[in-house]
């Protein structure tokens, strides 16, 4: 990318088996976006997941795949599930359109161009996707912690379950909370609870930071992390550093049974997501090694790998 390049443009995915097509597109849409090309589907496919533009002008007739197809394809990913389409074709049948809003796509364009209504179009879809960017990231947001919820924690654990699976590779699952939190709760107030909630979350922020890595606040004083393409041994090393940094941050808990500051037990779960795996399993087993964590004296972490085969 040259330093020219304004970050700050949204990015529009030209799909176009016709070079002419995309040049024509490219020169018309490039002084407000930033442009990427794609010549068949499966370059398409491949942009979409990788780059996340925020519209894709997708044609319809195509070598190989089919702009239906790959529509259908990219709504069925929830990487880019979100993505809006604008079918690009020759044909105006009102069939052809109603098939491909069915597909999913949001708008038509029909070829030849008129640029001025290519223009407007796509214009009216960027700003579409902005609100629903922002709407996206409010929504994602434990309002008390700035950190991202619960939902937007089932939704990237799906999307890298779905990566390790693809990969055959590790992916972890750890569930944290905070001892003794009700008895801090009731002897310092709610609002040094929600303090200590803020500066918990933070460090634990501070401590994840592999992309990735995916710190979230899963209710009230839990939350859960998921660290995915690393085995036992290393999210081992991870958990325990997230351990020792709210210990470290030294918040007065004179009311904990196990310490003297604000502690944390965690229950680390790790495997291998190949096939057969469930990701729902993966996430009970770390409830299940939270609450040993618990029962052998709290401010500690205890993993485990989880593998269908041994049960
Ligand atoms: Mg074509």
């Amino acid at each position: 990318m040259t330093p020219f390049v304004d970050s700050q443009k949204q990015r529009v995915l030209v799909v176009d088996d016709e070079p002419i097509n995309l040049k024509i597109l490219g020169q018309a849409l490039s002084g407000d976006y930033q442009v990427l090309v794609a010549s068949n589907a499966e370059q398409a496919i491949h942009i979409a997941t990788t780059q996340q533009p925020d519209l894709v002008l997708l044609d319809i007739i195509m070598q190989g795949m089919d702009g239906y197809q790959t529509c259908r394809a990219l709504k069925q990913d929830p990487r880019t599930v979100n993505i809006p389409i604008i079918f690009s074709t020759s044909m105006d049948s009102e069939e052809d359109e109603v098939k491909g809003l069915e597909a999913g796509a949001s708008d038509y364009i029909t070829k030849p161009y008129n640029l001025a209504l290519v223009k407007a179009r796509v214009r009216n879809q960027m700003q579409l996707k902005k609100k629903t960017d922002l709407l996206e990231k409010l929504v994602s947001l434990d309002g008390l912690t700035e950190i991202p919820n619960r939902r937007d924690f089932e939704q990237q654990f799906e999307v890298e379950w779905r990566r390790a699976q693809r990969a055959n590779n590790y992916i972890s699952v750890c569930m944290l909370d905070i001892d003794f939190f009700k008895q801090f709760n009731d002897n310092y107030g709610h609002g040094a609870g929600d303090i200590c909630l803020q500066r918990v979350a933070r460090t634990l922020m501070d401590n994840a930071k592999r992309s990735g890595d995916l710190v979230a606040r899963y209710g009230g004083e839990e939350f859960v992390v998921l660290l995915p393409e690393i085995d036992l041994k290393e999210a081992k090393l991870v958990a325990e550093r997230l351990r020792e940094s709210v210990e470290a941050l030294a918040i007065t808990h004179q009311f904990s049974a196990c310490a003297g500051v604000v502690t944390i037990s965690a229950g680390l779960a790790t495997c291998r997501a190949g096939f057969g795996m469930n990701k729902g399993l993966l996430l009970e087993e770390a409830d299940r090694l939270l609450y040993e964590a618990k029962q052998q004296g709290r401010n500690r972490v205890i993993g485990d790998t989880y593998s269908l085969d041994v049960s």
